[in-house]
C-alpha cells in the first residue's frame, strides 16, 4: 500500500481506503448484507486499506455499527473517519453526534471527523468550536470537512484557532472530474488532503458504455487491469489524493487493494483525461 500524508500532519494515510456508504443494511439491520459488508471490509483492512470513511448519516447511524463489527478483535491500527451530518452542527448538537458516533463504533477517538456538507443556517465558526473541543476532549484526533467549496473551506479554517482543516472530502473520479477548477488546487496549495469519494463514479465506471470507456478499457487491456483500477489509478495520480471506494463484493476489494501497487504513465494518464474530458 502506499501513503500520503494527511494535510500538513505528520502522519500518513493508504491512499486506497474503504467507503462504507451502502455496506451492510441501507436503512438499519440486515443480517445477511452486515455479514457480507462485514467479511468485505475485513478483507480490505487485511489487504492494507487501513482507513474506513463512514458517517452518522450512512443507514441512519448503521452503516457505523458494521464497521464496528468489522473492527472487532483487530488490533492492527485503522484510520477511522466519520461524519457529522449538517442538522447536527450546533455546537451541542456537534458533540452529542460525535459521542453518539463514537458508541456505535466502539472507539473512545475517531481519526477524522467531518462535516458532512455545509450548513447555512448554523454560522461555520459555532460549528468549529465544537469540533475543536473534540480535539480538545481526545474525541477526534483530526478535523476535516467534505462537499466544502473553496470559500467554505477559507471561512472554516478562519473559525478555528489553533487546529487546521486536514481533509476535503469530495467527489472526484473520471467522470466528475469538476474539482479540478478550484478545490483541488486550493487543497494542494493549502496541503489538505483531498479524499475522493464515488472515485467509481457511483458504478457508473464499472457499467459505462460509449467512446471514452472504450478508450479506458484499450488501455486497461493493454497494461493487463480491470477498467476500474486504470480508473482508480488516474484518480490516485494527483498529488494529495486519496480514494475510498466502496466494494461490498470481495472480489472487487481484491482488486481495488491491487490498486496502488503500479503507477499509470503520462501518456495513458493523458490519454484519459483527454477521453473523459
Ligand atoms: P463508488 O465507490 O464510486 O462506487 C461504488 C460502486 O462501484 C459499487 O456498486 C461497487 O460494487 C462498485 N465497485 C467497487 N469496486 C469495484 C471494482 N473493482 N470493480 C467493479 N465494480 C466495483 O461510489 P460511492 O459508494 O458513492 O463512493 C465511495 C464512498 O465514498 C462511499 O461509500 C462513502 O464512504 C463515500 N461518499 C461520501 C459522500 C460525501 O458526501 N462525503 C458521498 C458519496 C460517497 P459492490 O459494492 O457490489 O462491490
Amino acid at each position: 500500500m502506499q501513503f500520503r500524508p494527511l494535510g500538513r500532519t505528520d502522519e500518513s494515510i493508504p491512499v486506497v481506503g474503504l467507503g462504507t456508504w451502502g455496506i451492510g443494511g441501507e436503512i438499519g439491520p440486515d443480517s445477511s448484507r452486515d455479514e457480507a459488508g462485514i467479511q468485505a471490509l475485513r478483507l480490505g483492512l487485511d489487504l492494507e486499506m487501513k482507513f474506513i470513511d463512514t458517517a452518522e448519516m450512512y443507514g441512519a447511524g448503521h452503516s457505523e455499527e458494521v464497521v464496528a463489527r468489522a473492527l472487532q478483535g483487530r488490533h492492527d491500527r485503522v484510520f477511522v473517519a466519520s461524519k457529522v451530518s449538517p442538522r447536527h452542527f450546533a455546537y451541542d448538537d456537534v458533540l452529542a453526534a460525535a459521542k453518539r458516533s463514537l458508541k456505535r463504533l466502539g472507539l473512545k477517538q475517531m481519526d477524522l471527523y467531518q462535516l458532512h456538507w455545509p450548513n447555512s443556517r448554523i454560522p461555520i465558526s459555532e460549528t468549529m468550536k465544537a469540533m475543536e473541543k473534540l480535539v480538545k476532549d481526545g474525541l477526534t484526533r483530526h478535523i476535516g470537512v467534505s462537499n466544502f467549496s473553496v470559500e467554505q473551506m477559507k471561512e472554516a479554517q478562519q473559525s478555528l484557532s489553533h487546529k487546521k482543516i486536514v481533509s476535503n472530502q469530495v467527489e472526484f473520479s473520471l467522470v466528475d472530474r469538476s474539482v479540478e477548477a478550484g478545490i483541488m488546487p486550493y487543497c494542494q496549495k493549502e496541503g489538505l488532503t483531498l479524499i475522493a469519494y464515488s472515485p467509481l463514479g457511483q458504478g457508473k465506471i464499472p457499467r459505462g458504455r460509449g467512446s471514452s470507456f472504450k478508450v479506458l478499457d484499450k488501455v486497461a487491456e493493454r497494461l493487463g487491469k480491470s477498467r476500474n483500477q486504470v480508473a482508480l489509478n488516474w484518480v490516485l495520480q494527483h498529488d494529495s489524493v486519496v480514494a475510498i471506494p466502496k466494494a461490498a463484493d470481495t472480489g472487487h476489494v481484491r482488486e481495488n487493494a491491487e490498486v496502488a501497487k503500479w503507477k499509470l504513465g503520462s501518456e495513458d494518464y493523458q490519454r484519459l483525461a483527454k477521453a473523459f474530458a
